[in-house]
């Protein structure tokens, strides 16, 4: 079942999620909507917050890696910084770029409950921190300068008002929504 995605605006989108402690039966078909969800949206990740649900845990497939589930996940210190356009299901259209760890490490538990790290760089990582960041009620405009931030917003305000498109460059971006 494809669930609505929570736009810029949603308090759930600021809460802090709680942890999962239960990986049962319902914790599996959550899951199973999350992947079709972001399939759907198309995203590369989704966290729990952006389909109403304030747990901490997220789906992500970055073409390589996935479609993977990741609950409870805590970050390393992280390496190195990329700065690359990043975008977010629940801000939809704009695009910009973001400055992130390179290299991170996320460990966490599986849809079973077992504890599983994977290390990831460039867009993995990209997306580790940013679907981490979601379960602390953070969204990647938190992590850009004024004007960065001023521009994402003003920018989602001329696609809302059908002002401006989403060009054929920022559909193509689609991929690193998360
Ligand atoms: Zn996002």
């Amino acid at each position: 079942m494809i669930l609505p995605i929570r736009t810029l605006g949603d308090p759930v989108l600021r809460e802090p999620a709680r942890p999962i402690t239960a990986f049962d039966r319902r914790l599996r078909s959550l899951h199973d909507d999350m992947l079709e969800t972001m399939y759907a949206a198309p995203g590369v990740g989704l966290a729990g917050p952006q389909v109403g649900i304030s747990l901490r845990m997220f789906v992500f497939d970055d073409g390589e890696t996935g479609p993977l589930f990741m609950a409870n996940p805590v970050l390393d210190a992280g390496a190195g910084e990329l700065r690359e356009e990043e975008g977010c299901l629940s801000i939809p259209g704009p695009y910009h770029e973001t400055p992130r760890f390179e290299v991170i490490t996320c460990r966490g538990q599986d849809l079973e409950g077992c504890p599983i790290e994977i290390s990831g760089q460039g867009l993995l990582a990209r997306i580790f921190q940013h679907e981490t960041d979601h379960l602390d009620g953070m969204l990647f405009i938190d992590r850009l300068d004024d004007d960065g931030r001023r521009s994402v917003l003003a920018e989602l305000r001329r696609i809302e008002l059908g002002l401006e498109e989403p060009s054929q460059k920022r559909r193509l971006l689609r991929r690193t929504d998360g």
